[in-house]
């Protein structure tokens, strides 16, 4: 089994979410007490917080490649980083390291064909929303249309993300307000909705929605067991 390098820590309470959903899909592929082989590295989420808000990613690439290298020597065979956002700095993070880095988008793109979805929406945070990064990788390799709320939908959603389940903080208010988005995606045309972040799944679960909710954190997991089962 391949041992799977984790860079946590943003925030953690979604790291929990990793942690967990590794060791029980290698659970339920192998039985017996088997689990998964796992080195995480989990950064200060405060700092990259900063960061972000005052736009200095190449700080916040530094903090993720120096994560990614000690998983790297720590025996990991390949990394996962366990957010969307900061796959904005995805491409330094594989420049400073000789092992594969599983991108979360390649794994949410590849789970969308499958099940045929043309046209998404995505919920995550601002940056995920409105910058290329994510969305564009989505359109370009996997052909996959996206769509995201309208402008005071995305403040929300933003706003709960940072505010609210970066700290382990689930209100029923933002809950009926997430429903409410997701079905005004699914109207304009949304087949499916990616939960492009990965503490939504925290808040909202499949059956609190009509159309398929992909959640970012378990299609990633998936992926991960996979390759650390060598069936990818
Ligand atoms: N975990 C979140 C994500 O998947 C947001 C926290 C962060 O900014 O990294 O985008």
């Amino acid at each position: 089994m391949k041992t799977v390098g984790v860079i946590g820590g943003m925030s953690w309470e979604s790291t929990v979410s990793y942690y967990k959903g590794l060791n029980k899909g290698i659970n339920s592929a192998l039985g017996g007490h088997n689990s998964a082989k796992v080195v995480i590295n989990s950064v200060n989420f405060a700092e990259i917080e900063q960061m972000q808000r005052e736009g200095e990613w190449d700080k916040t690439a530094t903090i993720l490649c120096e994560a990614a290298q000690s998983l790297e020597k720590a025996g990991a065979d390949f990394v996962l980083i366990g957010t969307n956002t900061m796959h904005k700095v995805a491409s330094q993070v594989e420049e400073a390291i000789a092992i594969p880095l599983l991108h979360i988008a390649d794994a949410t793109g590849a789970e969308l064909k499958r099940q045929g979805i043309t046209k998404v929406g995505l919920l995550g945070t601002a940056f995920t929303m409105e910058q290329d990064f994510y969305k564009q990788r989505l359109t370009e390799r996997y052909g996959v249309e996206v769509i995201i709320p309208n402008g005071v939908q995305r403040r929300l959603v933003h706003d709960v993300i940072y505010q609210e389940l970066c700290k382990g903080v689930i209100h029923r208010r933002s809950k009926n307000d997430y429903q409410t988005i997701v079905d005004e995606l699914a109207m304009n045309g949304a087949q499916g909705v990616i939960l492009g972040c990965t503490e939504i799944g925290l808040l909202l679960e499949p059956s609190d929605s009509n159309v398929p909710l992909f959640d970012t954190v378990s299609i990633h997991v998936a992926a991960a067991v996979k390759e650390a089962l060598n069936e990818s």
